[in-house]
């Protein structure tokens, strides 16, 4: 079904008023507070006759899901999905409109969770609601959920309700953060899309010393072993290839000008990897996001040791953030950090894990639809890639659902604007025209994997 001009230029009016009221209501996690946002879609949902429940895993950390019946045909659900949470704004100073304002100006809507992610909330709901108000038939069920706490894990929110309500939201496919974006990669503008996110592997490693008098130096002090061995983790993990790095090398390779058409490959040659990122890709920031894509990783972020100036004490201990490849468990971490400190009285403990989720290959008719709406409105190619962090998919992916990272937004690939930029900084913000061109690009690859055949 085609719908007028008139009709998008209203649907998009409705779409920035709902994006900016959201905007205004305070959801900073932590402390949390999702209710209110919840509340107000569950209004708007009602508007076009869509019921919804809000389900909280403690007060006021609301999780909203609703769903719009298909043909009762086997066809496995879509989620839509997004979080309602938002990072803190930081330092208010520094923000050139008040974070929780929703302002629109200079062509922008303004304020935190722009991009991250009330965005997607605000078109997933307006799909919904489009496609109950146009009375499109429907061959599969399309779920909506709006989730709480994923700044801070998850536990309230995604992994909660896919815990304790799997019946309400288990989904073959899903649509979520992160991608949906123009970007270059090297030279070449693509649209990424997420179908794969690293897995977390918190540690803890410890080391123990002798005890003493600060006024006796020994040569056994566990700060100065911790010292020692936190210095070697500056050296890069070992290399390893996964598909969806070598698809996304590859599939954008092909796309670039020569020289670097021929070179690109060659970031997945083990050998030479490492010296291209680090001599030939002059984007710094795009050179260590390869590193990350081709690795696991950590990042020594708190330390511990000691009371007292003059106390050496007995252990020191230091947290890492790891973060592990699909198909890599945090036990083959754990051992490649043995071989790089080399040091048999340090002792690692697991923290916190999960493993990679990983949509591999992509393909998929919900992939196609993608693919081809993403060439006809954008005129570029889709592309899949992973990212080094984690979203709700990962908590999705444990029922089943295939992830697509795809929250569509347009933005000019070579503006000053860089997607990487606002999500969670200062002045977030997104262009009010790349806002409604996600909506209808949302709409439309969802129209299209969902609407019955007949
Ligand atoms: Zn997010």
């Amino acid at each position: 079904m085609t719908h007028s001009r008139e009709a998008w230029s209203s649907v998009f009016g409705e779409a920035t008023a709902l994006l900016q009221d959201l905007l205004r209501i305070d959801t900073t996690n932590p402390p949390g507070d999702e209710r209110e946002a919840a509340e107000l879609l569950q209004r708007e949902l009602a508007k076009d006759g869509l019921q919804s429940e809000i389900l909280e895993a403690a007060p006021k950390r609301s999780n909203l899901v609703c769903r719009l019946k298909g043909n009762a045909s086997s066809e496995p659900p879509l989620l839509l999905t997004g979080h309602l949470d938002v990072v803190p704004a930081g330092d208010l100073e520094r923000w050139t409109h008040p974070p929780f304002s929703g302002v629109l100006a200079d062509g922008m809507i303004w304020g935190r969770g722009a991009v991250d992610m009330k965005n997607m909330v605000a078109m997933s709901a307006m799909v919904i609601k489009l496609l109950a108000r146009w009375e499109v038939p429907l061959r599969r069920d399309l779920i909506f959920a709006a989730v709480a706490d994923e700044e801070l894990g998850c536990d309230l929110g995604s992994r909660w309700l896919v815990e304790q309500h799997p019946d309400k939201v288990r989904a073959g496919f899903a649509l979520g953060e992160i991608g949906g974006f123009p970007q270059r990669v090297g030279k070449a503008p693509v649209v990424l899309v997420q179908t794969g996110e690293k897995g977390l592997a918190w540690l803890r490693m410890r080391v123990r010393g002798t005890a003493g008098h600060g006024s006796m130096p020994r040569p056994d002090n566990a700060v100065i072993k911790l010292g020692r061995a936190l210095s070697k983790l500056n050296e890069r993990l070992p290399f390893h290839l996964t598909p969806v790095v070598e698809r996304f090398v590859r599939e954008t390779a092909r796309l670039q000008p020569l020289p670097a058409r021929l070179v690109m490959p060659q970031l997945l040659n083990a050998r030479l990897s490492a010296t291209i990122l680090d001599r030939l890709l002059p984007d710094r920031s795009q050179a260590e996001l390869f590193h990350t894509l081709l690795r696991n990783t950590v990042s020594p972020t708190v330390l511990r040791a000691g009371q007292k100036t003059n106390v050496i004490p007995d252990q020191a201990t230091a947290e890492l953030d790891g973060r592990t490849l699909p198909n890599f468990s945090v036990d083959v971490l754990i051992d490649e950090l043995r071989a790089i400190v080399d040091d048999d009285q340090i002792e690692f403990e697991v923290i916190k894990e999960h493993p990679a989720t990983i949509n591999d290959p992509p393909d998929s008719e919900l992939w196609s639809a993608i693919c081809d709406v993403v060439k006809e409105r954008a005129g570029l190619p889709a592309v899949p890639y992973m990212i080094p962090g984690f979203t709700d998919g990962q908590s999705f992916g444990r029922l089943g659902a295939r992830w697509y990272g795809f929250s569509p937004l347009w933005l000019d690939v070579d503006g000053e604007l860089r997607f990487s930029d606002l999500f969670h900084g200062y002045d977030e913000r997104i262009p009010e025209d790349g806002y409604h061109w996600g909506v209808k690009t949302l709409y439309q690859v969802v129209e299209r994997f969902c609407r019955s055949r007949i």
